[in-house]
């Protein structure tokens, strides 16, 4: 089985490392090509675009690729449409693992927004120390309320720099905690966090350290992805995959 995992994310570097050692199986990850220092993978990695759904399903069946996982993150919306028009052109099998959405417990002051160019619509005219939790390509429109002190954390540097007087950049890769997150919204006096509904534990310490701050989170709302078959966890994906094997061992292929 040749299986091409699109990724970018914990959760593909974990299947990548489970798939590793795992006898019938060659795997290779695909990585936009986004950070400039990627976190090592088990197995072998290409990067960049593919040049849209063709581009895809010619990668795909150029390399014979027999099943694509979509592990892409939950925003990145163009890539995972690809991935689904690339299956259906190709006929090769696609699952997507798709991580839950975090929901608002007791205490939550979220804001929900259709997009980054709203929240900067609900920051307001008075002020505000805003701690900015998106990619360093999503924060240009914050530049349209220089008002603000914003407080970015990024993998890679932000280059160039948010065109506003006040900004404060921290270059680090999580997972972050909330003792961590805590800590840090306090150093800076942030009221506002705005952040991805991004799920998982990696990035999760920031809500709950909002919520322990009473503070309010601008939550952009996740984007439509295309209904293709889903599962959450990477064990369940491992599961499908052994599923597939078997059943394709039994009927000779
Ligand atoms: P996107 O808007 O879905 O993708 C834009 C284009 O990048 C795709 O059309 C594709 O180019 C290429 N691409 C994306 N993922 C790829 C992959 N795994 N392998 C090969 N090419 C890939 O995604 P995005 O621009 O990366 O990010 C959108 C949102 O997702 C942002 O909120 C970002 O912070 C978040 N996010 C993305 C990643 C990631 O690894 N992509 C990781 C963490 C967070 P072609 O059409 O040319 O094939």
């Amino acid at each position: 089985m040749n299986i091409l995992i699109l990724g970018g994310t914990a959760e593909a570097r974990m299947l990548a490392e489970a798939l590793a050692t795992r006898g019938g199986i060659r795997a290779t990850l695909s990585l936009a090509g986004r950070t400039a220092q990627p976190a090592p993978q088990a197995v072998p990695v290409r990067k960049g675009g593919f040049g849209g759904a063709d581009g895809l399903a010619r990668y795909m069946r150029e390399q014979r690729i027999s099943v694509l996982i979509d592990a892409t993150h939950p925003y990145a919306a163009a890539i995972s449409a690809n991935a689904a028009r690339a299956a259906t052109l190709t006929e090769i099998p696609l699952l997507a693992l798709r991580r839950p959405a975090w929901d608002t417990v007791a205490g939550d002051q979220w804001i929900e927004v259709d997009n980054v160019e709203a929240a900067v619509e609900s920051l307001g005219q008075v002020p505000r120390r805003v701690f900015l939790a998106l990619g360093r390509k999503e924060i240009a429109p914050f530049a349209a309320a220089p008002e603000h002190v914003y407080l970015v954390r990024s993998v890679d540097p932000v280059d160039p720099p948010l065109a506003v007087p006040h900004a404060i950049y921290l270059t680090a890769r999580g997972p972050f905690s909330e003792a961590e997150d805590r800590a840090l919204l306090e150093r800076h006096r942030i009221d506002v966090v705005v952040a991805k509904n991004s799920g998982g534990d990696a990035t999760y310490g920031k809500i709950a350290a909002s919520r322990a701050l009473h503070l309010p989170v601008i939550m952009l709302k996740r984007p439509a992805l295309p209904e293709v078959e889903s599962v959450e966890t990477v064990a369940a994906v491992l599961a499908w995959l052994d599923h597939a094997l078997t059943s394709a061992a039994s009927r000779g292929v």
